[in-house]
C-alpha cells in the first residue's frame, strides 16, 4: 500500500514537471524532493538589480520556495553591477552556504567566483541567465529562451500580417544585454522569424543597424535604448515612418516609447508601430492597456523559483533533478542540463486571462 501511494506521488511529480513548465520534461530519474526536505541549510540566492519588477518577484519567490523545502536563504541584489555580485557571493560562500542559485549581471564575470564555490564543494544552480566560462555550473532552470524570441517576432508577423500584406513596412531592431546568454537566444528566436522577410524586402531597416552587434542594449538600460532610438529616428525617420519595433523587454520598449512619443507617435495622426517586450511588468501591461506598447512576454517566474528550488534540493540530496533539455545550454567549458519553462505572448486581448486570473499581477496595480 505504502509502496503504492509512493510510486503514485512519484508519477504526480513528474506529470507536474511535465506540464506546468512546456512540454518538453524528458522525465529522468525523479526525485522525492518534494516530501524530502533540508534541515536548516543555507541557500545564497544573488539577483541582478532591483531595477525590474520581475528580478524583485524572482528573488522573492526563490526565498519561499526554498524556505518550503526548509532552507534558510540569504538574497542578495547586486545593483546590476558586477563587482559587486561576486563579493556577495564571496560572502555567501564564507558564510557557509550549502547551494548557490545565481541570475548572474554578467554571465562572463563569474569563473572565478565559481572556482571558490567549486572548491568549497558547493552545487551551483543557473537561474534564467547561463553563466558561462566555466565549467561549474551544476543545472540551469530558465525559459525557452529562443521561443521567447519566436514568439515576439511572431507576433510582429501576425499583427503586420506579413504572410499576406505586400509591405514594405519599416522596422527596427533591438536586442537586450552582449553579456547576457539569453539575449543572443532572444536575438536568434526573433530573427529566425523577421530575416526572411528582411532579405526579401517586404521588411526594411531603415537605419540598416541588423547586426546583433549594433543593436545589443547595455544592461538592458531602458534610457540607453531610448537614445539609440532617438538617433535612429533623427536619421533615418525624417519621412520614413517605424512600422515595427523588435523590444526585447519591457523596460527596453519603455525607453522606445518615450522616444517615439518624442516625435509624434501615439497621436491622432500617427499611430505608435508594434512594439513588443519581455516580462509583463506592470508599467508595460498598463501601457498595452492604453494602447501603446502593443505585446509583452508572460514568464512565470513563480514557476521557475519553484523549478530551481527543488533543482537545489535535489543536487544536495544526491538526487538527479528533473531537466528537458541536455544539449542547447553550452557555458563554452559545459553542456548545462536545463529545466524549460514556457513562455506566453501577451496582449490586449489576453492579459487579463494570463496575468490577473493567475494571479501574477494583482488588477488594482493595473488602475
Ligand atoms: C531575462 C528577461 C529580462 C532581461 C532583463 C533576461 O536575462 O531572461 O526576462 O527581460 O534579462 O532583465
Amino acid at each position: 500500500m505504502k509502496k503504492k501511494i509512493l510510486s503514485g506521488l512519484m508519477v504526480m511529480t513528474m506529470v507536474l514537471g511535465l506540464t506546468a513548465c512546456g512540454s518538453k520534461a524528458e522525465p529522468t530519474t525523479t526525485t522525492k524532493t518534494a516530501e524530502t526536505k533540508s534541515s536548516g541549510q543555507l541557500a545564497g540566492i544573488a539577483m541582478p538589480t532591483k531595477t525590474s519588477q520581475r528580478w524583485i518577484d524572482d528573488g522573492d519567490n526563490m526565498v519561499k520556495s526554498l524556505e518550503k523545502l526548509g532552507y534558510k536563504t540569504d538574497l542578495q541584489y547586486a545593483d546590476n553591477n558586477v563587482q559587486n555580485q561576486v563579493a556577495q557571493i564571496e560572502n555567501m560562500i564564507t558564510k557557509g552556504a550549502k547551494v548557490l542559485v545565481i541570475a548572474s549581471v554578467d554571465g562572463t564575470a563569474l569563473t572565478d567566483v565559481l572556482q571558490q564555490a567549486h572548491d568549497a564543494k558547493i552545487p551551483v544552480i543557473s537561474y534564467d541567465r547561463l553563466i558561462t566560462k566555466t565549467a561549474f555550473v551544476d543545472y540551469y532552470a530558465t525559459f525557452d529562451n529562443f521561443k521567447v524570441g519566436v514568439l515576439q517576432a511572431g507576433y510582429i508577423e501576425s499583427t503586420l500580417k506579413l504572410k499576406e500584406a505586400k509591405g514594405p513596412f519599416n522596422i527596427e531592431l533591438f536586442a537586450g544585454s552582449p553579456d547576457d546568454n539569453n539575449a543572443k537566444f532572444f536575438f536568434d528566436g526573433a530573427m529566425s522569424v523577421l530575416q526572411p522577410y528582411i532579405s526579401s524586402g517586404k521588411l526594411v531597416v531603415q537605419s540598416k543597424q541588423t547586426a546583433y552587434a549594433q543593436v545589443g542594449t547595455l544592461r538592458w538600460d531602458g534610457a540607453t535604448a531610448q537614445a539609440r532610438m532617438d538617433n535612429i529616428l533623427s536619421k533615418s525617420y525624417t519621412s520614413a515612418k517605424v512600422d515595427a519595433v523588435l523590444s526585447p523587454y519591457d523596460g527596453i520598449s519603455i525607453g522606445i516609447i518615450s522616444s517615439l512619443k518624442g516625435v509624434g507617435y501615439g497621436s491622432a495622426t500617427q499611430k505608435m508601430p508594434v512594439i513588443t517586450g519581455q516580462d509583463c511588468e506592470v508599467a508595460s501591461v498598463k501601457s498595452i492597456i492604453a494602447g501603446e506598447q502593443t505585446s509583452s512576454i508572460f514568464k512565470d517566474t513563480r514557476i521557475l523559483a519553484e523549478k530551481a528550488a527543488e533543482m537545489a534540493n535535489a543536487v544536495l540530496l544526491g538526487k538527479t533533478p528533473v531537466v528537458n533539455d541536455t544539449k542547447t545550454y553550452d557555458t563554452g567549458m559545459k553542456v548545462v542540463p536545463s529545466f524549460l519553462c514556457d513562455p506566453v505572448v501577451v496582449d490586449k486581448a489576453n492579459y487579463q486571462k494570463i496575468v490577473v486570473d493567475s494571479g501574477y499581477i494583482t488588477a488594482d496595480k493595473l488602475k
